[in-house]
């Protein structure tokens, strides 16, 4: 029997959960579901300097908005670091490490060398077979792995196939630093070996790292894991991915309006496809995801797509749980402030009511919000040009002309005004529309919003004729 599967993911806290960092979470928390297998998560904060307890909350936060959280508790590389100074005694201990006294201006020679013959600057081996004996006094050395000279290292990579590196290129690289503290390439191998992952899913930017790792691997005798190495999200042009074209916190998506189940679709299509589906929903893609899937080429971020799939994904949510998620992102909108004007019930209530007219026409949760605001707008309402050139132009006659059959209604439904404003309309040998357009805009102000029989029916009788009352007193 395989073991289960075991995946993590391995932010480094020095900035929020960005865009391409959210779809290395997916992947391998898909891989992890898709398996039944888990997913961990480990801050990489080795790098005290750089990392925030800020950055380790946007991260945690992203990952739960997105619905990606880790099966257990997050590790932390930083406080394992005696366990990574242990794994490098021992391959000291078994002479598959060795101390090397360079000091800072031999290593800098060396790269000056290797500079001027146009070589990668590599170390040049001078403590592997030294005596230690000959250490200088008063230098802390540094412990470096001793690598195999010749023949070459291959990594079984998923998505990038075999590749190889000659041994020649991944020179004795250092494990611990002379002050003890790991270097990230060792501590990310113990970790990943005793976090016991089986399977790495990471950017490509970490390939060449790869190779290195799996001598750290092979030296202490530990499997390595199978590895996975995706391209990265690249922008709409080919270029990197600029913040204009969306390298962004995932907070920032969040305050945008988008859904996570929406973030979740567009980002697995994003070097991932299964046939031509482009909606897909988080149990297909469960079912569906694999590694060998994942396309080599880069993927291209596109925003269009996204609000696109994000429309897609509010028009198939039911009613009630958009009134939920409007709430619980009241805090997190940019105009979130419109649904904080009115006790929450109400709020709930009204949004209820006008939510199937509302999600047709917005692509984003902010959007939604906007649709949403001529409910909670305070009489007498803010009107907007083109809404004020419609009432100006004859619309508020028509208004006036209008509300005593309004106003006469047993029943206030939207059958029942629509009823009323077609008798209106025929009898006055008007086209329903050119009622529609001023109630419209004596109603919300605007030009846009629901349909105007609905919008009549959500606002109430009594708030309804106010509204219009109002624009007749202007007259
Ligand atoms: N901490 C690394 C990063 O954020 C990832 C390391 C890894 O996945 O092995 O890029």
């Amino acid at each position: 029997m395989t073991a289960p599967v075991v995946t993590r993911f391995a932010p480094s806290p020095t900035g929020f959960l960005h865009i391409g960092g959210a779809r290395t979470a997916l992947f391998n928390w898909l891989y992890a579901r898709h398996t039944g297998g888990t997913m961990l998560l480990r801050i990489e904060d080795t790098d005290r300097e750089r990392s925030t307890d800020a950055a380790v909350t946007a991260i945690i936060d992203g990952l739960a908005w997105l619905g990606l959280e880790a099966d257990a508790p997050p590790i932390s590389q930083f406080a394992r670091a005696a366990r990574h100074r242990e794994v490098a005694e021992a391959l000291l201990a078994a002479g598959k490490a060795y101390r090397c006294y360079a000091t800072p201006a031999e290593l800098e020679a060396m790269r000056e060398t290797a500079k001027a013959e146009k070589r990668p600057p590599r170390y040049d081996g001078r403590w592997r077979d030294r005596d230690p004996s000959e250490a200088p006094a008063g230098v802390d050395p540094v412990i470096r792995l001793k690598a195999p000279l010749d023949g070459e290292t291959v990594v079984h990579d998923q998505v990038q196939g075999e590749v190889r590196f000659p041994n020649k290129d991944l020179d004795d690289f250092v494990l611990l630093r002379s002050d003890g503290t790991p270097t990230y390439m060792h501590a990310v191998v113990v970790d990943d070996h005793d976090m016991g992952v089986t399977h790495i899913i990471r950017g490509d930017d970490h390939l060449t790292n790869a190779g290195r790792q799996t001598l750290i691997y092979q030296a202490m005798g530990w499997d390595v894991p199978v590895m996975s190495h995706i391209p990265l999200i690249h922008g709409p042009d080919g270029a990197k991915l600029s913040k204009r074209h969306g390298a962004l916190g995932v907070e920032a998506y969040r305050a945008m309006g988008y859904l996570p189940v929406a973030l979740r679709n567009y980002l697995v299509r994003l070097g991932w496809a299964h046939g031509d589906e482009e909606i897909i929903g988080t149990d297909d893609m469960i079912a569906w995801f694999d590694l060998p899937a994942i396309n080599k080429g880069a993927a291209r971020f596109d925003f269009a797509k996204l609000e696109a799939v994000n429309g897609h994904w509010i028009r198939q949510t039911e009613d009630g749980a958009l009134v939920d998620m409007l709430m619980v992102e009241r805090d997190h909108l940019p105009n979130g402030e419109i649904l904080k004007r009115r006790p929450e019930e109400e709020v709930r209530r009204q949004l209820a009511a006008a939510m199937p007219g509302l999600k047709e026409r917005a692509k984003t949760l902010v959007e939604l919000t906007e649709g949403a605001a001529f409910l909670f707008a305070e009489r007498p309402l803010a009107i907007d040009e083109k809404a004020e050139a419609i009432l100006a132009d004859g619309g508020r006659a028509t208004v006036a002309a209008l509300l005593p059959g309004l106003g006469a209604l047993d029943e206030w439904t939207a059958g029942s005004v629509e009823a009323a404003v077609r008798t209106y309309a025929d009898g006055a040998g008007l086209k329903l529309g050119k009622a529609a357009q001023p109630l419209r805009a004596a109603l919300t102000g605007r030009t846009t919003s629901p349909g105007v029989f609905d919008v009549l029916a959500v606002l109430g009788r009594d708030e309804a004729l106010a509204r219009l009352h109002d624009q007749v007193a202007q007259s």
